[in-house]
């Protein structure tokens, strides 16, 4: 099978946010769906190792902010490629509001929020899907929603020239220095799996 045809599948760009107690997080997402109208649900992937996986399981709610076409690479580093168990995400970032579920949305680089409550949970191994009830949600731009093939040829930039040997992450431009990539490989930085990886 040739591997690279999963990258035709065509996948958003999302920032999903969840609260407890008083601690906000979010996280990049890229799979978020509609998957029944009526009752109005939507699906939503996250990796086990993101802070806001366990918010969510403890607490069952959500919110997911759509990113627009506009979206700065700024955006994706914060959410994306640190920890919100290290790091508060939201301290210095401006261009949030909160939702009437007390969850924070983006108002900046997004499109329309949906307020989501944990409906059922699905184990898949290293991420879990949670099946959500739709309880809320606005839309805020006309801009169009970025989708992840646009986000890798017009926002990702071009990765630096290095004399580094190794193997390098698409996704966020991690160099592992090493003659083989285990299968198993997880980026330290964005928590992608070999198969994001390019032999340098
Ligand atoms: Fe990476």
């Amino acid at each position: 099978m040739d591997s690279k045809v999963m990258f035709k599948l065509s996948y958003g760009l999302y920032v999903l946010t969840a609260s407890e107690e008083d601690r906000d997080n979010g996280c990049i997402i890229n799979t978020a769906l509609q998957v029944t109208g009526n009752p109005n649900r939507i699906s939503i992937t996250v990796n086990k190792m993101n802070h806001t996986h366990d918010m969510i399981k403890r607490t069952g709610c959500f919110n997911v902010s759509m990113l627009t076409e506009q979206v700065s690479f700024d955006v994706i580093k914060n959410f994306g490629f640190q920890s919100g168990k290290t790091v508060n995400k939201f301290e210095d970032y401006e261009g949030y509001l909160r939702a009437d579920n007390g969850i924070i949305y983006l108002t900046k680089f997004c499109n329309g929020f949906i307020s989501a409550k944990v409906f059922k949970e699905i184990d898949l191994g290293t991420h879990t899907m949670f099946i959500s009830d739709v309880t809320d949600g606005k839309i805020i731009s006309d801009i169009p929603s970025v989708t992840y093939d646009f986000y890798q040829k017009n926002i990702k930039p071009a990765p630096a020239k290095t004399e580094k040997k190794g193997w390098i992450c698409k996704i966020c431009g991690y160099v592992h220095e090493s003659e083989e990539l285990p299968e198993d490989f997880i980026c330290p930085i964005c928590k992608h799996g070999a198969a994001d990886f390019e032999k340098l």
